[in-house]
């Protein structure tokens, strides 16, 4: 039971937007007009806009029994920055609207705005308006996210091409594991409640879950380095299914090494303990926001500098389909999902 708890409805809607904006700072200097009237005013000073927009709802998207709402801010944040960031553009702004049901206090929505803000900080990134709702269940959080692009220096899916290096920054497959983690120690606490979980030592795939980063670092990189990648997508559903999605839309086909998959040591060891292989985790467990690219293969000697980045196989004619080429030396199709991804 929270220490304090203040019910929503005695501050009323335009009460409760108040207290949430209330402190309120703007960053960027295209925000010309922020939170408090009909609409924010953006000047985009030349620049090309990029939009994107994602809703959570309670119960679908995330499970409160082991999210802290703190993390919920953060993170809905975080995965649509994550949108902007795999189009080759720098988040900017961004809107929130949320629905919430009375049995949310106002000490839980201060929380939850605590970690909205904690990703905005970070990420450089203002809040510029949104909408306040009352729902009839649970929480839903939408936000819709703004970024900025030189003029046509973005970045879609549809343009590898043949011979082109696939590229991805971090690890994968984390994600995956840490909400299996998680999953596991919720049915050990309702079986037994008095049982504390024992998270400790899972702090790194735990934090892929619960508190995920957009690669805004890897996009500034590549910017630096002049690196323009020909196609690109953030990982939100597993690796097979955002290559293919890149094939799909570039009318490709493509080799990915199974050993070139970084994957991250407590990662490994999760997946062998659940007895699952950890190369389907980064195959087909999701939420890991990694950015897939492919880059030019004169672009080797560069991108190799980059240790946040892997080359993890290459770009073939559609007429070759997609393959992944095993430890073993086999090649099996690749499959958008599930967990019998080798079959066949
Ligand atoms: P309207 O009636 O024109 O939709 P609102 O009363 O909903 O205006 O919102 C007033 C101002 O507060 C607007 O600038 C809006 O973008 C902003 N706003 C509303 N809800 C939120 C929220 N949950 N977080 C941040 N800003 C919000
Ligand atoms: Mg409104």
């Amino acid at each position: 039971m929270d220490e304090q708890r203040t019910e929503i409805a005695s501050l009323g809607e335009f009460g409760l937007i108040d207290h949430l904006t209330k402190n309120n700072e703007t960053m960027q200097a295209g925000t010309l007009l922020s939170v408090g009237d009909d609409a924010a005013v953006i000047d985009q000073f030349g620049k090309q806009c990029v939009v994107s927009t994602d809703m959570l709802i309670e119960g679908i998207h995330f499970d409160l029994m082991y999210t802290p709402l703190k993390h919920l801010g953060y993170k809905a944040v975080a995965v649509n920055l994550s949108d902007i960031c795999a189009m080759n553009a720098t988040p900017t702004q961004i809107l929130m609207s949320i629905g919430i049901s009375n049995r949310f206090s106002l000490e839980a929505i201060d929380e939850f705005y605590e970690g909205v803000y904690a990703a905005c900080r970070r990420y450089n990134v203002d809040l510029v308006g949104g909408d306040t709702s009352s729902s009839q269940k649970g929480f839903i959080v939408s936000i819709t996210a703004i970024g900025e692009v030189s003029p046509n220096e973005y970045v879609t899916r549809s343009g590898a091409k043949k011979n082109d290096l696939i590229c991805v920054s971090g690890d994968l497959g984390g994600a995956y594991v840490g909400l299996q983690l998680l999953e596991r120690e919720k049915r050990i606490f309702l079986e037994n409640p008095g049982v504390q979980p024992e998270l400790n030592d899972k702090a790194y795939i735990v934090g892929r879950i619960l508190k995920p980063e957009p690669r805004a670092d890897i996009v500034n990189w590549l910017q630096e380095k002049g690196i323009k990648p020909t196609s690109m997508i953030d990982i939100s559903d597993g690796l097979s299914s955002e290559l293919l999605h890149i094939c799909k839309q570039s009318g490709v086909g493509c080799v990915l090494y199974e050993d070139k998959i970084p994957m991250h040591t407590e990662t490994r060891e999760m997946a062998f303990e659940f007895q699952i292989d950890p190369t389907l985790c980064a195959l087909s467990g999701g939420e890991d926001y990694e950015l897939l690219f492919t880059i030019p293969q004169e672009e080797y000697e560069k991108i190799v500098l980059n240790e946040q980045v892997s080359v993890i196989g290459y770009i073939t004619d559609a007429s070759e389909g997609s393959h992944l080429l095993t430890r073993q030396g086999n090649k099996h199709p690749l499959k958008a999902q599930g967990w019998n991804a080798f079959e066949g």
